[in-house]
């Protein structure tokens, strides 16, 4: 109650306001000064390249750390973010750290930065990624950008002009959240993405939903013939890992290997029992 009534005065709240429609209006008045108040932070999590055994990337994933109300999940506050139009300040913080520390921090491997819908719209988003590359002087082809496919509905022409252009300057595109779209698999036609990531929806269910696996197994296969990388998002088990390895997938990246965390303590390594299964997914699978 008094905690939520917002010290800048502008969550206005009405008697009868739901609980979940105070929360929004708390973060979106507390959302305008996260920046400046250094509440923002990123967090790194790792991408394991199954044929190579080792990392190959991270994807940077923002972190809000409320003075008062402690940490607040993207699932909440990216959307909000996305809606007041904050998300345009906040994403380009998010490219100048994330290309900073790769270039810096996490040697040799590439970066993957999340960018939405409104700020792929903004007329700097172009100028905003390049300046991100030349102030950190990561070489373009280490940075990828990870959109869904939201970012083509709208207006399809001038966000694939930006793509291209981004692309011509070495920086790779990725389709992510694979599979929980309209219309999947037109969007692979429109462009061609470097890499795409399998929804983690569909990882959890792949082992007791039999619908679940076969549209994992279909988006590998219709993968080597366009020629893209497949990331599974979201793996988990050691099952899963070892289904995605026998079906030629390329990547995965999850709480198996490594969950997210700051770039102190971001994972540089892989669990010896992950280890294990690369090195000898027969072995393993004799053991099930
Ligand atoms: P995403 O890009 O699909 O990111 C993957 C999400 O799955 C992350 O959630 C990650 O922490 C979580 N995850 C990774 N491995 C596992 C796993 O094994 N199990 C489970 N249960 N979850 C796993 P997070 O960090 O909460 O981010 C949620 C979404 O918020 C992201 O989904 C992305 O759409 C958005 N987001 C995060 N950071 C940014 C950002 O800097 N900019 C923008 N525009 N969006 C962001
Ligand atoms: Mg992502
Ligand atoms: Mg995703
Ligand atoms: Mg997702």
């Amino acid at each position: 109650a008094a905690k939520n009534a917002g010290r800048n005065g502008y969550a206005i709240y009405e008697p009868g306001m739901g609980e979940a429609q105070r929360r929004r209006q708390r973060i979106e008045a507390e959302l305008a000064g996260a920046l400046d108040r250094g509440e923002l932070a990123l967090h790194y999590q790792p991408r394991l390249d199954l044929a190579q055994g080792r990392i190959v990337s991270y994807e940077a994933l923002l972190r809000w750390s409320h003075r008062e109300d402690g940490s607040i999940s993207p699932a909440d506050f990216i959307p909000v973010a996305e809606e007041t139009g904050l998300i345009v300040p906040i994403g380009a913080f998010v490219l100048r750290e994330a290309c900073a520390a790769a270039a810096r921090l996490f040697p040799e491997t590439g970066m993957s930065v999340n960018v939405s819908p409104r700020q792929f719209r903004d007329p700097e988003f172009l100028e905003t990624v390049l300046d991100a590359l030349e102030a950190s002087g990561l070489p373009p082809d280490r940075l990828e950008l990870e959109i869904t496919e939201s970012v083509l509905v709208d207006d399809d022409r001038r966000a694939i002009a930006i793509l291209e252009t981004l692309e011509r300057a070495g920086v790779r595109i990725a389709l992510d959240d694979f599979g929980t779209g309209y219309s999947s698999l037109s969007y692979l036609t429109r462009f061609p993405f470097d890499t795409i990531k399998i929804d983690r929806s569909f990882i959890r269910g792949m082992e007791d939903d039999d619908s679940a696996w076969h549209i994992v197994e279909s988006v590998l296969r219709l993968s080597e013939g366009l020629g893209v990388r497949v990331v599974a998002e979201g793996v988990e088990t050691p099952d899963q890992l070892l289904r995605l390895m026998q079906r030629g997938c390329d990547e995965v990246q999850g709480y198996l290997i490594a969950a997210p965390a700051g770039a102190d303590v971001a994972a540089r390594t892989i669990p010896e029992a992950v280890r294990t299964i690369l090195d000898d997914p027969a072995a393993y699978a004799a053991t099930r």
